[in-house]
């Protein structure tokens, strides 16, 4: 067995919107003290007095990916051709046109070529792309995109069914609305009972969930 590893932010594309390295947490801090100002508050008063460091922390610890820095693969010679799932990952991001929490629920797909992804990895890799502005379908492809490149070829998919608090506290306030997103690539694509098992078993998690 020989195990390699790559970076996720190896993966294409690189040009695609992405936290900034590094955050000023006092230059943060102090703008968060000054919309409590600008929203009418005091933020001398007890319950606010710490809330922009705070805030500055949240922010900070958001954009920093989750120790995803590596995605381990095994070479595996004997486990090709079985179709592996991961499911049940569930990451929290931010939409970027509201800044409002949404809640993404991931479920990965892929067929081994004789190479096998450690499974905590996916979770890792959720992570990583959650953890910045985003918008759903944005972040489904940079999920499918950097697990193609690290397994190495198309036979990928990806299913995300996400909850946008800018749908249920805001606008059209649908509590009950779910965006399900999903690319698939290779066999998922062309063979009709492959992505037919990842659908059944896909939406079965989420029924249990
Ligand atoms: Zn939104």
């Amino acid at each position: 067995m020989t195990i390699s590893t790559a970076s996720p932010e190896a993966a294409p594309p690189a040009t695609s919107p992405g936290p900034a390295a590094i955050i000023d947490m006092g230059r943060v801090a102090n703008l968060v003290h000054q919309l409590l100002v600008e929203l009418g508050e005091n933020p001398a008063r007890e319950g606010l007095a710490d809330t922009p460091d705070r805030v500055a922390e949240w922010w900070n610890t958001f954009l920093s990916p989750h120790g995803a820095a590596t995605t381990t693969c095994f070479t595996e010679s004997q486990l090709g051709g079985q179709l592996v799932i991961v499911g049940g990952m569930s990451v929290w991001s931010l939409c970027e046109h509201h800044l409002l929490p949404m809640n993404l629920q991931v479920t990965a797909g892929y067929v081994p070529h004789g190479e096998v992804v450690g499974l905590s990895k996916f979770g890792r890799v959720a992570h990583h792309f959650a953890g910045r502005l985003q918008v759903q379908e944005r972040f489904t492809h940079q999920v499918t995109d950097y697990l193609k490149h690290v397994i190495g070829h198309e036979n990928v998919a990806v299913a995300v069914r996400g909850v946008h608090l800018c749908m249920s506290m805001r606008g059209v306030r649908m509590e009950e609305a779910r965006t399900t997103t999903m690319l698939a690539g290779g066999r998922f694509e062309t063979d009709p009972v492959l992505s037919q098992q990842f659908l059944t078993l896909t939406t079965g998690l989420w029924r249990a969930s």
